[in-house]
Order: C-alpha cells, then sequence, then structure tokens
C-alpha cells in the first residue's frame, strides 16, 4: 500500500520552515487507516505484545485500534494534569524548551510485553520518554511502531536497542 498519498504535506505549520506530515487523510479512509492498523498489528503479534501504549494524542488514534485488534489493553502517555491518580513522570528537550509526560504507576504491569506506538517519530524524544515511562513502571518494551519515520532527524539514534516498525519514511 502507498500509504504516502494519504499524507497531507503542510508547509510552515506549526511554525516557518516546517514540513508538517498530516495524517488526517490517512485515519480519514477506512480501508486505508485498517490496513495501516493491520500492518502494526500483525507486527504487535509477532512480538507477544501484552499492552499498547501511546502518547498523547495521536499516539492513541494509533494504538487504540491495533490493542482492539489484538484484544489488549492500551495505556496512554498523557502531558501535565489529565491523569487523576498516581502518576510517574518524565521530564524531556524538544526544540525550544521541555514538555512532560505522564503515565498512571497501575497502567503496565511488571513484567509486560508493551508496544510504543506513536503516528511520527522526529527527534525521537517522544518515544525515548514514552520508553522509559514503561520502563519505571516494569514494562518490558519490546518493540515500537509509527505511521512516519523522520530520518533526517536521526531518532532513531536516541533509543538504540529497541526493534522498530514504520510504514513510511521521509
Ligand atoms: P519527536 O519527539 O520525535 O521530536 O516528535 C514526535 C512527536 O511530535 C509525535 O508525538 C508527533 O505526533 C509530533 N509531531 C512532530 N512533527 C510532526 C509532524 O510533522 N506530523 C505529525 N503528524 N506529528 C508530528
Amino acid at each position: 500500500m502507498d500509504y504516502k498519498q494519504y499524507v497531507a504535506n503542510v508547509p510552515d505549520f506549526p511554525e516557518p520552515g516546517v514540513l508538517f506530515r498530516d495524517i488526517s487523510p490517512l485515519m480519514a479512509n477506512g480501508p486505508v487507516y485498517s490496513a495501516a492498523t493491520d500492518e502494526i498489528a500483525d507486527y504487535a503479534q509477532k512480538l507477544g505484545t501484552e499492552m499498547i501504549v501511546g502518547p498523547e494524542a495521536r499516539g492513541f488514534i494509533v494504538g487504540c485500534p491495533v490493542a482492539y485488534k489484538l484484544g489488549v489493553g492500551f495505556s496512554p502517555a498523557r502531558k501535565k494534569g489529565k491523569l487523576p491518580r498516581e502518576t510517574v513522570s518524565v521530564t524531556y528537550d524538544l526544540e525550544y524548551g521541555q514538555a512532560s509526560l505522564y503515565m498512571q504507576k497501575d497502567a503496565v504491569q511488571p513484567g509486560q510485553k508493551v508496544l510504543v506506538v506513536d503516528d511520527l517519530m522526529a527527534t525521537g524524544g517522544t518515544l525515548a520518554a514514552t520508553i522509559k515511562l514503561v520502563e519505571e513502571l516494569g514494562g518490558i518494551v519490546v518493540g515500537t511502531a509509527f505511521l512516519i519515520e523522520l530520518t533526517d532527524l536521526h531518532g532513531r539514534d536516541k533509543i538504540k536497542g529497541y526493534d522498530m516498525f514504520t510504514l513510511m519514511q521521509y
């Protein structure tokens, strides 16, 4: 499947000089969204995935249908102030400034095999932070999966040693 024809390339969003890869057309097309979900689910199944974890917000869009297909759970990594019970957190660097992600303490069970998913990997900062949270909770990250990898930003260098599956590379 040529998924790239379902990605809208938006210049200067969210700021001048950035070419934003908008996955909305892919998600809005039932058969294409299903095909992408199926490919990630096949990958997840081969790894023996027991739990899917995805960061807010597009990680939910990619991860939840995969969890449903496998019949496993989904736990979110969320931004500040969203989770009502006890959390673990990680702060990481963005191009300008910092961001934090949180997970609830019982979101992953010790020893559980976790697949971390998101829509897109750029610098790898979000992925590295999500992996850190899962591991702090005792989960075993068996793999990572994205729709899109921006290879110029060398996100893979941040997360050496983890298996990765991507449907598109730019
Ligand atoms: P990173 O932390 O790897 O630098 O950035 C990845 C995160 O930013 C992901 O959660 C992703 O949703 C978001 N992101 C950054 N650039 C883009 C983009 O061009 N398109 C989309 N869909 N998401 C992006």
